[in-house]
C-alpha cells in the first residue's frame, strides 16, 4: 500500500483556506507570513518561492526579505522589528544560516504565536503538555499520515532524534498512546527494534538506508528523508527494494513532503488564531 502524501496535502490545503477565508472575513485582514533568508543558497531560495507560491493559492501573503551580510544582533532587531508588526502574523528563519548565526538562540526572539517553524523553545515544551497548536511541520505530517490512514498505535521505531523530527515526533506519538523508540548513529541494532515495530519512521539522510533487513510484511514505512542526486530526489528507504514487502510506505516524492509544506500554514494558521482570538492560546 502506497501512503499518498499529496491527498492529504489537498485536504489539508482546503481546510486551511476554509479557515483563512472566514478569518478574513471576520476581522477584515490581510495575513502575512514574513520569510527571513540570509546568504544566497539556491536550494532555500527554492524552498521560499515554493511558500510564496503555496500561501498564494491559500490567500496568505507571503513576503522574503533577503539579507547578504548580518550578524546575530543584527537579525535579532529585525525579528523584533517583524514581532512587534500587527500587521505580520508569522515569521520564518530560512536555513541555512551562516555560520556565524546559532538558528536555536535566534529563533527565541520569534514570539510562540508568531513562530511558523514551531521550533521555538516555548512551542517544544507545549508538545510535552499535549498542547500542539504550533508544533514542527515535518512532526506533524508524519502524525497526519499515519492517522489519515488509520494507523493510530503501536510501537513505533524512529530513527532520528533531531529537533525538527525525531524528538518532537515521540512526544506527539506518545500523546497518541504509540509506544516509541527513538534511534541514532549511536543506537547499536536499530534492526532488531524496528522489526519489533509496527511503524518505523527513517529521517537519516542516506539514500537506501532503510533495506530488506530493517523491515517485515507488517511494517508501515515513513520515509521523511530527502537525498538529491543526479536531479532526482529519493528517500532514505530503498523503495523499490521494499515496497513489495511491506505492510505501507510513503514514496519520495510525494509522501511526507507534500503533507510538510501544507502543515507550515497550519501552524500558520494556529498562530494567526492566538493572535486574533486569544481562547485559541
Ligand atoms: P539531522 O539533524 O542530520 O538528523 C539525522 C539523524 O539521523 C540524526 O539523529 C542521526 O543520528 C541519524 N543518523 C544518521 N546516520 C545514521 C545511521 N547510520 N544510523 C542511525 N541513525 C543515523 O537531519 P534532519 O534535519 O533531522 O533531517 C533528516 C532527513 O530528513 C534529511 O534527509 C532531511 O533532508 C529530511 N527532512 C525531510 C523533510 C520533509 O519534509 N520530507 C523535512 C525535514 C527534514 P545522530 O543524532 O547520532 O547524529
Amino acid at each position: 500500500m502506497i501512503l499518498d502524501g499529496n491527498v492529504i496535502s489537498i485536504s489539508k490545503m482546503d481546510y486551511i483556506k476554509k479557515e483563512i477565508d472566514s478569518i478574513k472575513n471576520t476581522h477584515g485582514i490581510e495575513p502575512e507570513l514574513k520569510l527571513i533568508q540570509v546568504g544566497n543558497d539556491s536550494a532555500s531560495t527554492i524552498y521560499a518561492n515554493a511558500k510564496i507560491k503555496r500561501g498564494k493559492k491559500l490567500g496568505i501573503n507571503v513576503t522574503l526579505d533577503k539579507y547578504d551580510a548580518i550578524d546575530e544582533r543584527g537579525l535579532a532587531s529585525i525579528i523584533k522589528k517583524h514581532s512587534e508588526n500587527v500587521n505580520i502574523h508569522g515569521i520564518m528563519i530560512e536555513s541555512p544560516l551562516p555560520y556565524n548565526i546559532d538558528y536555536n538562540k535566534i529563533i527565541r526572539n520569534v514570539p510562540y504565536y508568531k513562530d511558523t517553524d514551531g521550533l521555538n523553545p516555548y512551542n517544544l515544551g507545549n508538545l510535552d503538555l499535549r498542547n500542539e497548536s504550533i508544533a514542527p511541520a515535518t512532526a506533524r505530517a508524519v502524525i497526519d499520515i499515519l492517522e489519515y490512514y488509520g494507523f493510530m498505535d503501536g510501537n513505533v521505531c524512529i530513527i532520528n532524534r533531531s529537533a525538527v523530527v525525531g524528538r518532537p515526533l515521540s512526544m506527539m506519538l506518545l500523546n497518541r498512546n504509540y509506544t516509541v523508540t527513538l534511534c541514532h548513529s549511536k543506537t547499536p541494532n536499530i534492526q532488531e527494534i524496528s522489526v519489533r515495530s509496527n511503524v518505523i519512521v527513517v529521517a537519516v539522510g542516506k539514500k537506501n538506508f532503510l533495506n530488506e533487513k530493517y523491515i517485515t510484511d507488517k511494517s508501515i514505512v515513513v520515509d521523511v528523508g530527502i537525498n538529491y542526486e543526479n536531479n532526482h530526489i529519493y528517500g532514505d528507504a530503498d523503495f523499490d527494494g521494499i515496497n513489495k514487502i511491506v505492510k505501507a510506505i510513503t514514496p519520495v516524492p510525494g509522501g511526507v513532503g507534500p503533507v510538510t509544506a501544507t502543515d507550515i500554514f497550519h501552524n500558520f494558521l494556529n498562530g494567526l488564531k492566538i493572535q486574533l482570538e486569544p481562547e485559541f492560546r
